[in-house]
């Protein structure tokens, strides 16, 4: 029986791909409308669980891809690339009211999924979710010539087949916003209930760590079941989810913790994985995009130094200069994250692949190997090549805690962040934080080195001054890993220009949502809530504990705050929400703050 009054819809005859279609839209509307209305993450956990156990193999993984407002995992998936304006004109072409009429009720409402849902009647004609799917598809993939105006009849034609509430949801997807508060997290759990069996959910997260690839997880779960996932394997073309590091107060710590173990220079640039499928490269960013088309380069050298047929090498990319050894500040080196002009920059900001991990070559995946075989098969694959775009990151193994401290103030001393300390027999933990990496950054013996990468929630609209631009502070949160939440931590009212805080009220403004959103813990209450989205780094002069903040509570008084927070930069495109600083990891911050504290006295 579906939950929450859902009713059973129409059945359709068409099929794709040899599937049978269970679902209509009309059922996934009804589910999301039940999910927007949630606060609570149970809630939307059911809600979802329900609707996939409803679907067939197909419909559920597109469902899953759907709900992250997408076509496809986020690597090879096609973006839609609809502007609100040409939905403005697809909405008025499919409802025959004026281009003027529609623009007025966008400016009131603030978006196209609203309007288009305010207008179209409630009941729509009967279509399927694949039906709704595949013409997103070929909307996303019309090109050439004529592409935006073929597009913008594409969705009016699929506007006229559907209801209010579908249209709200399916013009969203075609922002890539749905904003209905369900993150990969929630929708690995609610897999794991549309299966019945709770337990299968450490299964489904490691092959969802392996593939990055929801959609793929769905359909194995359903084919092939637990033993389907506790047998998938990485696999060169997909990217494998980053492992990620712990932090410490000292490189005496991190010796405690590890015993011997491996150092490296801390490269300050941004991760990349290199993949080699035999004459092709995938390049793949931290959030799981293919780059290959931005740092040609590296996929020349991965092609001309890597001796295997097939191989997943991952390192950090860093801006570069061979004559004098220099490595480029961060803020120079994220600008070759761009799709345009691509030879020009190449010769500006010459890059460097750093490789300091092997997770597959020729048919063995390596992530359980212990780190000394990563690292010795990487040395056996990789030939060095002087002022190439790839090298290995060096390494130093050792037990002894001045020869580590040297290595970090010479490390250092040549512009880095810092030094990466490894386990010796450590797995590579894809997708997972854990203390066989740790990271000694740069300052570590100031009393709050380290900045935290916030979620924004919301935002306040501030008096004085700012108000005029209507937002005044910035209402910032952490990730509650284990719970899948974000606590705020901090209410952000500094470092941005006048610009920079009017930019980000419209950004903000398309993600806003009139009630909490169902994975966001609070005390205080912003003027606007936003869905989780934005990631923007911030700087403070220490963290202590507060009522005003939820992060960290756990049924205290008290939560933990930042103390004089400022934003630093813009926001981290290459970041999702579930990338940000954990709980546990201001937990780790507080208590390393302490220590400093007290071997200061
Ligand atoms: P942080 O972003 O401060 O949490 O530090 C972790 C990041 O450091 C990783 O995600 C990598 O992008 C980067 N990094 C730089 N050098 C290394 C290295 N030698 N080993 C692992 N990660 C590194």
């Amino acid at each position: 029986m579906p939950l929450f009054g859902i009713g059973s819809a129409p059945r359709c005859a068409l099929g794709y791909e040899g599937d049978t279609m269970a679902l209509s839209m009309r059922e996934v509307a009804e589910a999301f409308v039940a999910l927007e209305k949630s606060s609570r993450r149970t809630t939307l956990v059911a809600i979802l669980g329900d609707l996939l156990a409803r679907a067939e193999t197909a419909e559920m993984e597109r469902l899953v891809y759907l709900c992250q407002g997408r076509l496809g995992p986020p690597f090879s998936a096609p973006e839609i690339g609809l502007q609100a304006k040409l939905m403005m004109h697809a909405v008025a072409d499919a409802t025959g009211c004026t281009e003027e009429a529609i623009r007025h009720l966008y400016d009131e409402r603030g978006d196209i999924g609203t309007v288009a849902g305010e207008i179209l009647p409630a009941e729509g004609r009967g279509i399927s979710l694949m039906e709704v799917y595949h013409q997103l598809l070929a909307i996303a993939t019309a090109s050439g010539r004529g592409a935006q105006a073929q597009k913008i009849g594409l969705l009016a034609d699929l506007l006229r087949r559907l209801s209010g509430p579908e249209a709200r949801y399916v013009l969203r997807i075609a922002q890539g916003r749905l904003r209905l508060g369900v993150g990969d997290a929630t929708i690995l759990d609610a897999l794991a209930t549309s299966a019945g069996d709770p337990s299968l959910k450490e299964a489904i997260e490691r092959c969802y760590n392996l593939s990055s690839d929801l959609g793929l997880v769905a359909r194995v779960l359903r084919e092939e079941g637990e033993p389907g996932l506790r047998r998938f394997q990485a696999r060169p073309g997909r990217p494998v989810r980053p492992a990620l590091a712990q932090r410490v107060a000292s490189p005496e710590e991190a010796l405690r913790r590890l015993g011997r173990c491996q150092a490296e220079p801390k490269y300050d640039g941004f991760r990349l994985q290199t993949h080699r499928v035999g004459d092709a490269v995938h390049l793949f960013s931290r959030n799981m995009e293919d780059v290959s088309g931005q740092f040609p380069e590296i996929a020349e050298a991965t092609l001309r130094q890597v001796g295997a047929e097939s191989a997943i090498l991952e390192g950090e990319a860093v801006g570069y200069l061979p004559e004098t050894g220099e490595y480029l500040p961060f803020q120079v080196t994220v600008q070759r994250r761009r799709k345009h002009r691509v030879e020009a920059m190449q010769e500006a900001i010459p890059l460097r692949l750093f490789a300091f991990d092997l997770l597959y070559a020729d048919g063995r995946e390596f992530l359980t190997a212990p780190l000394t075989e990563r690292r010795a098969a990487l040395e056996r694959l990789v030939t060095p090549t002087p002022d190439s775009a790839l090298a290995l990151s060096p390494v130093l193994v050792t037990d002894d805690a001045t020869e580590l401290e040297r290595f970090f103030d010479e490390m250092v001393s040549e512009g880095l962040e810092g030094i990466m300390v490894k386990r010796l027999d450590g797995a590579y933990t894809a997708g997972a934080r854990s203390f066989n990496w740790i990271k000694l950054k740069r300052g570590y013996r100031a009393e709050l080195a380290d900045t935290v990468d916030c979620v924004l929630v919301g935002y306040l609209y501030g008096r004085g001054q700012r108000a005029r631009f209507g937002i005044g502070s910035l209402l910032a949160a952490v990730y509650d890993e284990k719970r899948d939440r974000f606590q705020t931590v901090a209410k952000i009212g500094s470092g941005l220009s006048d610009e920079g805080w009017v930019k980000m009220r419209e950004l903000l403004d398309q993600d806003s949502v009139p009630h909490r959103p169902a994975r966001v813990d609070s005390v205080l209450q912003p003027d606007v809530w936003c869905e989780p989205h934005y990631v923007v780094e911030v700087q403070a002069d220490e963290i202590t504990r507060s009522p005003l903040h939820a992060a960290g509570r756990d049924g205290e008084p008290t939560g933990y705050a930042l103390r004089f927070p400022r934003m630093v930069g813009w926001i981290r495109a290459d970041k999702h929400p579930e990338d940000a600083t954990t709980v546990e990891e201001i937990i780790e911050m507080f208590r390393i703050q302490r220590l400093r504290a007290t071997s200061a006295l």
